[in-house]
């Protein structure tokens, strides 16, 4: 038996589904999952020594590539001086300066261990600094799994309903209004309708939960004048998009200011690091100044911090890196749409930056309905086929496909021509 069928047999029995986060079962593309060994730069090789281009980059955080050197020195270095100490460290405060250098709406900065952490933390900062309950979000984004926001969450809960999961109490929901992305008067509707009551809108300012979904013009500006004129926050959630989009995230791709941001993934270089941030006054209300209570025994791990900031640092001190990344994806992703058209195929390409999604689907797609049309069988076989040739792609329609710095023109030329190969047979 192969040793991945074999340590997945092992991890059946002691772990359920014998994955430790659902999107890596490979179930919706009926595939098992891959344990892997090892990764270096845009490849990661499983245990059986079979080696593929990776396209999910551990979902974001590896927008350097794996294993980059002056990471995994930092670190190294960082770990011989202790893991943990739960007490205040000098690397913090570096990292909390450091944020609020990079992204200029961020003036005080917490942070946490995860995304889903960042988000809840800051949705209980909002609320206790409003006075109000009620958040707004939108169908198809994800802000990670605590109760409150398990509602039409996008690609790892894709049952319909609401809560969008067993074990979530209807009444830790009932104070989550969802809305319709890219659709500015599904919030005006419930803003009227629960006036003076709602505490925040939380969005993804593009939408990565859902395949990929940009915002169009006019929305992220419409959210921070109706969030003014109702004296509500505007969080956006840059789990995905912050640091990749740029150095400064979708807020400074799109020019908008929150009052809140909530980070993850890229911010740890891969290691479990989330934190949220904005404006001071709202920070304020925070434990220990304030009366919101959040805490963390490794928050703020100072091994984990070090990964977080050398890969900062290298970020911001190579603005190249970006637009060098940003322009190969730009072409790949057009030389991808150039093919389907070739080909005759009508399928829908998304895509912003780095991230983009190859959509099954002919119509245009602007929000999770349109997401929600796509056909996941093709998807499936498509997937399955990209696997069998070396590509390790997101196993679900409904995830973005991650570019890295470490990604080369040719390793992108090769896997057009393996899709195209693909697309010839169907
Ligand atoms: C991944 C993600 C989260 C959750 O982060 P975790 O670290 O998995 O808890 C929250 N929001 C968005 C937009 C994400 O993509």
């Amino acid at each position: 038996m192969a040793r991945s069928e074999e340590l997945f047999e092992r991890a059946q029995k002691y772990i359920p589904g014998g994955v430790n986060s659902p999107v890596r079962a490979f179930g919706s593309v009926g595939m098992r999952p891959r344990f892997i060994a090892g990764a270096d730069g845009a490849y990661m090789t499983d245990a059986d020594g079979k080696t593929y281009l990776d396209f999910v980059g551990s979902w974001g955080p590896m927008i350097l590539g794996h294993n980059r050197p002056e990471i995994r020195r930092a670190v190294a270095e960082a770990s011989e001086r202790g893991l943990s100490y739960g007490a205040a460290t000098e690397v913090e405060v570096d990292m909390a300066e450091y944020l609020c250098s990079l992204v200029p709406s961020i003036e005080m900065v917490r942070m946490v261990n995860s995304g889903t952490e960042a988000v809840m933390s800051a949705v209980r900062a909002a609320r206790g600094f409003t006075g109000r309950n009620k958040i707004v979000k939108f169908n198809g984004c994800y802000h990670g799994h605590s109760d409150g926001l398990l509602v039409k969450a996008g690609s790892g809960v894709m049952t319909a309903g609401v809560p969008g999961s067993a074990g979530v109490p209807a009444g830790c929901t009932e104070d989550t209004l969802t809305a319709v992305y890219n659709d500015l008067t599904s919030v005006e509707a419930l803003f009227r309708a629960n006036p003076g009551q709602i505490a925040a809108v939380i969005v993804e300012p593009v939408a990565a939960n859902m395949g990929v979904v940009a915002p169009e013009a006019g929305f992220l500006p419409g959210l921070r004048k109706l969030c003014d004129e109702n004296g509500s926050l505007l969080i956006f959630d840059e789990v995905i998009t912050g640091f990749r989009l740029g150095i400064d995230g979708a807020q400074g791709y799109y020019g908008i200011r929150p009052d809140l941001t909530t980070f993850g993934k890229i911010i740890g270089a891969g290691m479990p690091v989330g934190a949220y941030g904005g404006r001071r006054d709202v920070m304020r209300v925070v434990s220990p100044v304030g009366t919101v209570y959040q805490a963390g025994t490794l928050s703020g791990n100072p091994v984990a911090m070090t990964a977080g900031l050398t890969q900062l640092r290298l970020l911001a001190e190579h603005p190249r890196w970006y637009r060098e990344l940003n322009e190969k994806a730009d072409r790949f992703f057009g030389r991808m749409e150039e093919m389907l058209l070739r080909r005759g195929l009508p399928y829908t390409v998304n895509r912003v930056g780095s991230l983009g999604c190859l959509f099954f689907t002919d119509a245009p797609v602007h929000n999770y309905d349109d997401a929600s049309r796509a056909d996941t069988e093709m998807f499936g076989r498509y997937c399955r086929f990209l696997f069998e040739n070396g590509i390790y792609c997101a196993p679900s329609q409904f995830e973005a496909m991650f570019l890295s710095m470490a990604h080369t023109e040719e390793e992108l030329d090769r896997t057009l021509e393996t899709m195209d190969r693909f697309f010839a047979g169907i």
